[in-house]
């Protein structure tokens, strides 16, 4: 019995979906992950890159996380695919399941506001980014609070100005933002001055293409190497007024929707990290002969497999009771009045697959033995892949103060 099939009550159209995008995963993410692995940053997003390759066959392929029609299913169903989805395509590849995430968050954004012109500017075709920490804010943009006294607020890196039907961006975001070198368009989090002084942080949707943007360099880093990021920089960039999504006023509201979302994803995104890390190790163990015998049968080694795959159970459990409570609760999908995501608990569940990822990949880079080392086997890559999402969307620690708030 695979890990799978416990999912025993899938209708025939979330198991073909489930289906569909596991061959993906597996013949597309798997090989292009690990080959961009080995690339420089700039490489990653050059021109004959197969990142471009992965990009439009998730497209082609029209399965969304994010941007799916909600009409399209009710809202447990939408709950349930979007972990199926995620689990798949985070088993495939940390990091380009990230960029996949990231690149459809204008949309879902656009179709907040039922504006047909700003749904049809910013299609979830279009590679799109969440551009929200920033130089000096990087924990300090993910403050839920509506205190106007708080750092993010005083000494912004990034401010958009009202000027008549426009606002004008000027500053720029954190090296980190996802999708940073590559997007089109960019749920920007900012702070807004509309006339007088910066008092709050709004949500406006950017054209990535238009003038006055312009990019920093692609980062260099440890972990999810697939994944582009970098700086994204605004100088007099202007937007229409129709393209302030989310207004200082609803800010507090805006930014915990996004992190119940955000938070809801990365759990399911790190359960499929650790689930291939799991797999890989049992793989393994049953073929690796040492003292007589495979591996799994020596206790210890059995005893650690057995850990991990409780592990990566209880991560996934968490993650669907989470993701199902707060979709049937969101507001934006026809929740009852006065009903409202928990954020408290999809920050559990951030953090609990996020250290699961990382303690069942280094599990599984031990049973390697030194094997697990080489850069011919798969595992030092996905122990570097979960290391880096304890940092992402949020350090655990940061979001476990804002969660404990909550309790
Ligand atoms: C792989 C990856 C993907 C990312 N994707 C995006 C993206 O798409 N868009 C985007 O905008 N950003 C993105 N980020 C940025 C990410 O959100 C930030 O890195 C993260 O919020 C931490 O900010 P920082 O790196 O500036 O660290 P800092 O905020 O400087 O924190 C440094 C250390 O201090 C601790 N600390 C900070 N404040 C407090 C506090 N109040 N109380 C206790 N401890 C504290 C932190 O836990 C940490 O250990 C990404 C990061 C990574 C690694």
């Amino acid at each position: 019995m695979t890990p799978q099939d416990i999912d025993f009550d899938l209708s025939e159209e979330e198991r073909s979906i489930r289906d569909l995008v596991h061959k993906f995963a597996e013949q597309v993410m798997r090989p292009a992950g690990q080959a961009l692995d080995r690339r420089s940053a700039e490489e990653v997003i050059a021109h004959d890159s197969i990142l471009w390759d992965v990009h439009k066959k998730w497209n082609d392929l029209g399965v969304h996380m994010f941007a799916a029609d909600p009409a399209a299913f009710t809202p447990a169903q939408l709950a349930r695919l979007t972990c199926i989805v995620t689990e798949e395509l985070g088993w495939g590849d940390a990091g380009l399941a990230i960029s996949l995430g990231a690149s459809e968050f204008p949309a879902m954004l656009a179709g907040t506001t039922q504006n047909p012109e700003v749904m049809a500017a910013f299609p979830v075709s279009k590679i799109g980014c969440w551009a929200i920490t920033e130089p000096d804010h990087g924990s300090d943009s993910l403050d839920m609070g509506a205190d106007t006294k708080r750092p993010a607020l005083q000494k912004p890196n990034c401010v958009a100005r009202r000027d008549g039907d426009f606002y004008v961006i000027s500053g720029q975001k954190a090296a980190w933002v996802s999708n940073g070198t590559i997007a089109d368009t960019a749920a920007l989090y900012c702070a807004v001055d509309n006339g007088d002084g910066v008092n709050g942080w709004g949500v406006l949707l950017v054209d990535l293409n238009a003038r006055g943007v312009t990019r920093g360099r692609p980062l260099e880093k440890l972990g999810q190497r697939a994944l582009p990021q970098g700086e994204v920089f605004f100088d007099d960039a202007r937007v229409p007024l129709t393209q302030l999504v989310i207004p200082p006023e609803m800010y507090p509201m805006g930014i915990e929707l996004t992190l119940c979302s955000a938070n809801g994803f990365m759990g399911a995104t790190f359960v499929g990290c650790a689930r291939a890390a799991y797999e890989m190790a049992l793989e393994y163990a049953k073929q690796r002969v040492q003292g007589g015998k495979t591996i799994i049968e020596h206790q210890a080694v059995k005893m650690k497999l057995f850990e991990m795959f409780r592990k990566v159970e209880a991560a996934r459990a968490l993650n669907r009771r989470v993701v199902l409570y707060n979709t049937i609760h969101n507001p934006f999908l026809g929740a009852p009045e006065g009903s409202f995501p928990a954020v408290q608990f999809a920050i559990a569940s951030k953090v609990t697959s996020t250290q699961t990822s990382f303690d069942v990949a280094s599990d599984a880079l031990q049973i390697f033995g030194g094997n697990g080392l080489s850069y011919e086997y798969p595992i030092e890559k996905i122990l570097r892949d979960a290391r880096a999402s304890m940092i992402e969307d949020g350090t655990n620690e940061v979001l476990a103060l804002h969660a404990a708030e909550r309790l």
